[in-house]
């Protein structure tokens, strides 16, 4: 019965793929079998020293680094990251995450982790917003990968503006020591897992990362949903 309503309001207000806008299936959740068949994937995480490690390298230790797949301008699964970044759509991150974390799961490289914290957003920033997509991603992989996600222990001392204008240096400058930690030994001797949805430069990243770092014995690793 529940099938049959579903069906039947499905009528008037179809589910549509977040990537290319065709009607999904029953079974599909928010991007389309196809779309999701062909995401243009980088596959990163099974190679040590891919291009995601490579720019963090003399800049801040990293384990192990890799993006889902590669984010391109004005390609449909730029769409993704928009529809879960600008309106909203949560799900698409939590499953975008789980999708990946059944990948990280089943990956000598990433299988070590013991907690997995996103990326913050300021408070003033989330409040507006409403929302920090990276959480839901984050929580996706942490479903998948069977461990704890930690939304406390890092945050974002300094509002900045935004990245999207300035240079590479001025954006690493942007963003040097925004991050703090609030009950710092909860990190010690943990292997972390920082979790964003797109790396650009990873300024951002490697600034949370070197915080992460203070910890007594930690260790940090990426996970991005994707790469510019
Ligand atoms: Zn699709």
């Amino acid at each position: 019965m529940v099938r049959f309503i579903e069906d039947f309001i499905s009528l008037f207000y179809p589910k549509l793929c977040a990537a290319c806008g065709a009607h999904l299936l029953q079974q599909e959740k928010y991007v389309c079998t196809q779309c999701l068949y062909n995401l243009p994937r980088t596959n990163y995480h099974y190679t040590n020293g891919n291009p995601v490690e490579q720019a963090f390298w003399g800049r801040t230790e990293i384990i192990a680094a890799t993006a889902y797949y590669f984010f391109e301008k004005e390609n449909r699964f730029a769409k993704i990251i928009h529809e879960l970044k600008y309106r909203g759509k949560k799900e698409i991150g939590i499953e975008m995450g789980k999708i990946f974390g059944a990948e990280l799961k089943e990956n000598s490289r990433f299988d070590e982790v013991d907690l997995i914290i996103p990326v913050p957003l300021h408070w003033k920033k989330q409040k507006k917003r409403g929302y920090n997509q990276s959480e839901f991603i984050a929580s996706g992989i942490a479903e998948s990968m069977g461990k704890p996600i930690d939304v406390n222990i890092l945050y974002r001392a300094v509002e900045t503006e935004t990245q999207t204008r300035k240079s590479r240096y001025e954006r690493w400058e942007n963003v040097e020591n925004i991050f703090s930690l609030r009950s710092a030994d909860k990190i010690d001797g943990k292997h972390i897992l920082l979790v964003d949805d797109v790396i650009t430069t990873g300024a951002t990243l490697e600034s949370c990362a070197t915080t992460l770092l203070k910890g007594n014995n930690t260790k940090v690793s990426i996970a991005t949903l994707a790469m510019a």
